[in-house]
């Protein structure tokens, strides 16, 4: 822990830091006991909070669980229900939650505005947000990019900052930075929980913030008022000892989590880290860690309220939110037991669900891919398994920095060994590249030298935006699609074609330091711990274990004024703008209801095998300009798709056997009213919150999709859209259904009508032979989610009852 360097300040600024490490050390103890009044941020969260005791008694909590469920709706009502009068919350009981605030990024908000505008509501129930991040290309550099970002976006970004106005949302423009930064930096309060229209928002678990990524028509839930439902996630402890050192950094621990538990592992959990090892690791540490907590599929990721969390909120310039949160923490609540006060960790004594431990001073560094993010390879045997799978040697492109890895901690610590290359006359065999968080990290890391420090090694400073993390990322070293070639990236995610569409570009993630040190080398096959490169005057060079510092020395600079936030209230006069001949933005129709009957008729669009991502559902890249309009974005829907019966990509045979793309054939369908489903393997709908993956299947006639299992939000999103997710009871029945098959449904309509009660089957009649069969399917529609499915979708309803 860094201590507090009390000497250098004086007058005022010391007393106020002495008060502050005075309140900082109060959380977690009844010494401050004698704190009487509660901070207004925190006055809601209380008295749930004692609502939530006296429902649960003595029941020990996890942080997750104290958290979520002061933000409950009714207390009661969720706790009690079906759950053995609160014994068996987990996985059973039917959260209904009030979040405190929406955050929505660029490519998910147009959506998710478009339907907030469908319930004609003057302004939104809750604060929320707006980051246009997802749009700008990479390609040159900060400058070329953002203006050539702006230029071709302006439309969206137009229609965004409008919608800002008209609802009083904090808009912050192109180049301010990538929502999870800014919302760390921001908005994040330890205690509070937020919603993302991103699967990354749990980034703002590093600072004990519950924050779920979600569709667009779950933020507008949240955004008109309404409770938003969530099966009780069960909480998967991850308790840490020891201190990383060396070339470990926190990314290390996802990593190797992520490789431990696999992309389904977190599935309907929260991850919660605890023990002494928590309090080793800085606050934009612990947020890479709950960013990339989405890799394993978990609902969220939080950590305790530490002193590093005290200092970030300080760096940040919000005291008052360290103040607020040693005062709640010490406010006596109801009740005389220790049980009464809210502290920002788990109960002594909570239980979880399963329980990981991990030795910090033993981990070291992992590379994790290509292709799937738990493809998790030590350093140490990383060499080897280059060669034995035959991967590239060659490294084309490091990449660092993102919403995951941009912290001043990180970037301090790559600066440290680019400067000791750099003394030794090295330069990056690689191309090199650095994508800051938000305009506060870039200015600081300008500020401090250490923006300057990479430039002088030949990287290129992009964009405070996703770029080439989003398959925004224009190369320019000449790699074409189709050439097998391997990148090195901070990032998070690496599925096929994620970051330039090259479905052969094979995208490593590590931390940015081991990214940086194998861009010097050029090499796949070079382990910075143990090898060396030679220098231009033939000298052996090792890289020293990289060392930064946890933030600046003085508060982050803000940055240029452009880029700060437009915070404004709602301004009923403000035309939102969208053009009626517009291809990027287009007004939606309302989905039709459901039948007053079961589903008959159905064909089998495609059956698809293999991983089927949110990205292989709906492509970003260049299709991401097209968000804000359904019709045109739907051109893209499953065109990674690998058709189970024939292997080939994007291919679909139409009923007579023709051959066509998959959304080709889907959109013939469509315009012959002929309502299809798809068939699919394990976890579909991995990957993002990308309520396109479940809207454009919708609007193309898609109403069930049948498949071996489910990523979490992805099926929570089909049913806001009003498409069925059936889990196949017997996973061997994907082998018995095949493309052109036709099906109708067994106990559906009852099953909604009961609000979600009942068994499911699908009959299904062969094409070709006639033959029938019936395939018991699996489903989880709640009572809600059976409402939307009847309604068309949840926009359906939403609308109908905020119009009453
Ligand atoms: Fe942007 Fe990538 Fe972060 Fe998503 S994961 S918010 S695309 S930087």
């Amino acid at each position: 822990m860094r201590p507090i360097d009390l000497a250098s300040r004086s007058g005022v600024a010391l007393r106020r830091a002495f008060q502050t490490q005075q309140l900082r050390q109060a959380a977690g103890s009844r010494q401050y006991s004698n704190i009487t009044s509660l901070p207004p941020t925190y006055e809601k969260l209380h008295s749930k909070y004692t609502e939530v005791r006296r429902v649960l008694g003595a029941q020990r909590l996890t942080l997750a669980e104290k958290i979520l469920y002061s933000h409950l709706d009714n207390v009661e009502e969720s706790l009690l229900n079906n759950t053995n009068n609160g014994r068996d919350i987990r996985g059973k009981a039917n959260l209904k939650l009030k979040p405190d605030r929406v955050n929505m990024q660029d490519a998910s908000a147009q959506m998710a505005l478009l339907q907030f505008m469908s319930c004609n509501l003057p302004q939104t129930a809750i604060p929320a947000s707006i980051h246009c991040d997802h749009l700008i290309v990479g390609s040159k550099g900060a400058d070329d990019d953002l203006q050539a970002g702006i230029q071709t976006n302006h439309e969206v970004f137009d229609f965004l900052e409008s919608a800002a106005k008209k609802y009083g949302l904090d808009f912050w423009a192109p180049g301010a930075g990538i929502i999870h930064q800014t919302v760390l930096e921001n908005y994040a309060i330890p205690g509070l929980m937020m919603l993302g229209t991103d699967s990354h928002s749990p980034n703002a678990g590093g600072l004990s913030t519950i924050t779920i990524g979600v569709g667009g028509a779950d933020a507008v839930e949240a955004l008109v008022g309404a409770p938003w439902e969530l099966k009780a996630p069960k909480v998967l402890g991850v308790r840490l000892t020891g201190k990383l050192s060396n070339w470990a950094s926190p990314k290390d621990l996802i990593l190797h989590l992520a490789g431990l538990l696999t992309v389904r592992g977190g599935t309907g959990y929260i991850v919660e880290y605890s023990g002494p090892g928590v309090e080793t690791l800085s606050c934009t540490g612990m947020a890479t860690i709950c960013n990339m907590g989405a890799e394993i599929g978990a609902t969220t990721s939080i950590f305790p309220y530490t002193e590093a969390s005290a200092r970030y909120l300080e760096a940040t310039r919000r005291e008052q939110a360290v103040r607020n949160a040693a005062a709640f923490q010490n406010f006596p609540g109801a009740g005389a037991s220790e049980d009464a006060y809210f502290r920002f960790k788990a109960d002594e004594g909570a239980q979880y669900d399963e329980l990981i431990e991990i030795d910090l001073s033993k981990l070291e560094p992992h590379i994790n891919g290509p292709h799937t993010p738990d493809l998790s390879t030590p350093l140490s045997q990383f060499k080897s398994t280059v060669q034995e799978q035959k991967w590239p040697e060659k490294l084309s492109a490091g990449l660092i920095g993102s919403c995951t890895n941009s912290s001043y901690e990180d970037m301090t610590r790559v600066e440290s060994i680019v400067r000791a290359a750099e003394e030794a006359g090295l330069k990056p065999k690689a191309d090199f590249y650095v994508t800051p968080g938000s305009e506060q990290i870039r200015a600081t890391l300008e500020r401090d030298g250490t923006l300057q420090t990479f430039e002088k090694a030949g990287g290129i400073v992009l964009s405070n935006a996703c770029g080439p993390c989003i398959g925004q990322w224009k190369r320019q070293d000449g790699v074409e699609k189709g050439t097998v070639n391997a990148i090195l990236t901070s990032y998070n995610r690496n599925f096929r074609g994620r970051n330039d569409g090259n479905l052969d570009t094979m995208n490593f993630l590590a931390s940015p330091e081991i990214v940086t040190a194998m861009a010097y080398a050029g090499s796949t096959t070079f382990n910075p711990v143990t090898d060396s490169l030679t220098t231009p005057d033939g000298k052996e060079f090792k890289f020293p274990a990289p060392h930064g510092l946890e933030g600046p020395k003085t508060p982050f600079d803000i940055g240029k004024d452009v880029f700060k936030v437009a915070s404004q209230p709602p301004n009923p006069n403000e035309k939102v703008a969208i053009s009626p001949t517009s291809e990027r933005l287009a007004l939606l129709e309302p989905f039709e209801p459901f039948p007053n009957s079961d589903l008959s008729g159905l064909k089998v669009l495609v059956k698809v095998s293999g991983k089927c991502t949110t990205d292989t559902i709906s492509a970003a890249g260049p299709w991401l300009k097209y968000k804000g309009h359904l019709p045109n974005i739907s051109a893209n829907t499953l065109n990674t798709a690998v058709n189970a019966e024939t292997g080939e990509v994007n291919v679909a045979y139409d009923l007579d056997g023709s051959k066509h793309t998959i959304p080709e054939l889907a959109n013939l369908w469509k315009e012959r009213n002929q309502p299809w489903l798809v068939v699919a393997e394990h976890n579909y709908g991995e990957g993002s919150a990308r309520e396109h993956a479940a809207l454009q299947p919708r609007y193309l006639g898609a109403r069930i999709i049948a498949c071996k299992s489910f990523a979490r939000i992805h099926e929570t999103n089909l049913k806001k859209q009003g498409v069925v997710p059936l889990t196949l009871a017997n996973e061997q029945d994907y082998d018995k259904i095949a493309a052109g098959d036709e099906v109708a449904t067994v106990g559906l309509y009852d099953m909604l009508q009961n609000g979600g009660q009942g068994e499911v089957q699908l009959k299904v009649t062969k094409k070709g032979t006639g033959e029938e069969f019936l395939v018991p399917v699996k489903h989880q529609v709640s009572k809600d989610q059976a409402g939307f499915i009847l309604a068309g979708s949840a926009l359906n309803l939403l609308s109908k009852s905020a119009s009453v």
